[in-house]
């Protein structure tokens, strides 16, 4: 960077040793009953896969909700999306929505974005995520500028091509079963739900 002007969101970019301060990456941030935040350890990518493992080793019992191998894969498919980086709060599905999740995640992938959360929420697959620095920037910028005009994100044939197969990921899965993956018009089909 030269002498040209400082842009305002210049002036708020996290210090780079953010992501491995203590108190903020810690896949989520506790607080107590005072709104204090509670002092959780920092886990490093190894660590949050070893904590999914013996997540789903305690509570699983073998069941298949709890099966996270496939999680464990994906990242390993896609390490520069982060799902078990400091920004991820949490990544989980079942392992019947693994050909839905990968479009979504490879094209996250190819516009540098990465990954905040994966879960099934309400019976449906989420997928949060954010794009590039620059593109954050780039829109944080023109939203200062009080110019109406068009959204870089929108201008951004990658960041459209993620949000679009992320949406489509979300949607289809109401109607795949998260368990096994065959088609459905419920969370699981009658073969995979636990009703004993
Ligand atoms: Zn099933």
């Amino acid at each position: 960077m030269g002498s040209g002007p400082v842009r305002l969101s210049d002036t708020l970019r996290a210090p780079s040793s953010m992501a491995e301060h203590p108190d903020y990456s810690t896949g989520g941030r506790g607080s107590d009953s005072h709104g204090a935040r509670a002092q959780m350890p920092y886990l490093n990518r190894e660590d949050k896969r070893q904590q999914l493992r013996e997540w789903s080793e305690k509570y699983g019992h073998g069941r298949p909700e709890f099966a996270v191998q496939h999680i464990l894969d994906l990242d390993t498919e896609f390490p520069d999306i982060e799902i078990f980086g400091p920004h991820c709060i949490s990544a989980h599905c079942g392992p019947g929505w693994v050909r839905l999740l990968r479009p979504a995640l490879e094209a996250i992938n190819r516009a540098s974005g990465r990954i905040h959360q994966i879960k099934q929420k309400f019976n449906g697959l989420r997928i949060y995520w954010e794009p590039s620095e620059d593109l954050r920037r780039d829109r944080f910028d023109w939203l200062s500028g009080g110019r109406i005009g068009t959204d870089p994100y929108v201008a951004h044939k990658l960041y459209v091509e993620a949000e679009k197969a992320v949406l489509l990921a979300e949607m289809e899965s109401f109607s795949v079963c998260e368990l096994c993956g065959s088609r459905l018009s419920s969370r699981t089909c009658k073969e995979c739900s636990h009703e004993s």
